[in-house]
């Protein structure tokens, strides 16, 4: 009990932690020593009293977190308050990566698309104009970046040495092409666009634009099909190795809001998905928080 309360006063000065600590630990023994000649008595334990001055020492699970900012101490609580399964430590980082907002609201500009990892998501959106300066082609003939190029090509190689083959269906999207895919997709659905949003991105949403999203197709030859054919899991299992992670993961569906996509590969260098892989982190907005915006102290 007492390794819990020094942890919770984390963000109380050292001075004011001692005090605090030796002021609850003066009263618990006050009360306990009372308590034992008050229960022979029948009356109410001062413990009883004692229990709410713990609780409130010990409320703020989210500060032991070393990407924790206080700032958002109100929206951590709400967030909590909305989603009672989740964890302190996904509370800390879904916040910190805005993922408590509606889909689609204060949206930001992506600032840099070419320097890796890039965060391409529902509230992160590329400029109409942006086209990444170095695309080049596919085996397939698609365009992405030269990065995603030499890194999927190693992939489909050793794919091929273990008697796989993949292909390339889609990569490099432009952002006109992105904007009548997303058109055509809500026509198709009669205008429900919370439909067509689980599987299709508004444009300067799609992680297509920045050259290094790449669809893949295994021997059957379809998208949908991916995941039953053998090069399914060999890419979920191998893919990192390259630099690629599977982006639209079946475990975080709410936080990506979009189906489960196993054949969508998404570049982000062979550091970040090395470093996913080890910390079994699937959601890369989640590596971002723990390894971009702030740094765990063992690794600085
Ligand atoms: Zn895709």
């Amino acid at each position: 009990m007492q390794t819990v309360w020094l942890h919770s006063l984390s963000a109380v000065s050292r001075r004011g932690k001692l005090f605090l600590f030796a002021t609850v630990t003066t009263a618990v023994i006050a009360a306990t020593i009372a308590g034992v000649n008050l229960a022979s008595s029948g009356l109410p334990s001062p413990l009883d009293n004692a229990i709410p001055v713990i609780s409130l020492l010990d409320k703020n699970p989210y500060a032991e977190y070393y990407y924790y900012e206080a700032d958002k101490q109100e929206r951590y609580e709400a967030y909590q308050n909305a989603h009672a399964e989740l964890s302190a430590d996904e509370v800390v980082w879904q916040v910190n990566a805005g993922l408590d907002r509606e889909f689609y609201t204060e949206i930001m500009p992506v600032i840099d698309p070419s320097v890796l990892p890039v965060i391409v998501n529902k509230y992160h959106q590329l400029s109409a104009d942006y086209v990444p300066a170095d695309l080049v082609k596919l085996p397939s003939g698609k365009l992405a970046t030269r990065d995603t190029c030499q890194a999927y090509q190693q992939m489909a190689a050793d794919a091929r040495k273990a008697g796989l083959s993949l292909y390339a269906a889609s990569a490099y999207r432009s952002y006109d092409l992105q904007n009548r895919l997303y058109n055509g997709y809500v026509k198709q659905e009669h205008g429900d666009t919370a439909r067509v949003d689980t599987y299709s991105a508004r444009p300067g949403h799609s992680e297509h634009q920045t050259g290094r999203a790449i669809d893949l197709c295994g021997s059957y030859g379809s998208l949908n099909d991916f995941v039953n054919t053998p090069e399914g899991p060999w890419v979920k299992e191998n893919c990192y190795r390259y630099g690629f992670i599977v982006r639209y993961q079946e475990d975080i569906v709410p936080l990506t809001g979009y189906k489960y996509e196993p054949w969508h590969i998404t570049y982000v260098g062979k550091d970040v998905a090395q470093t996913m892989h080890e910390k079994n982190i699937n959601c890369l907005e989640e590596y971002v928080v723990k390894y971009i915006d702030h740094q765990p102290l063992a690794d600085v």
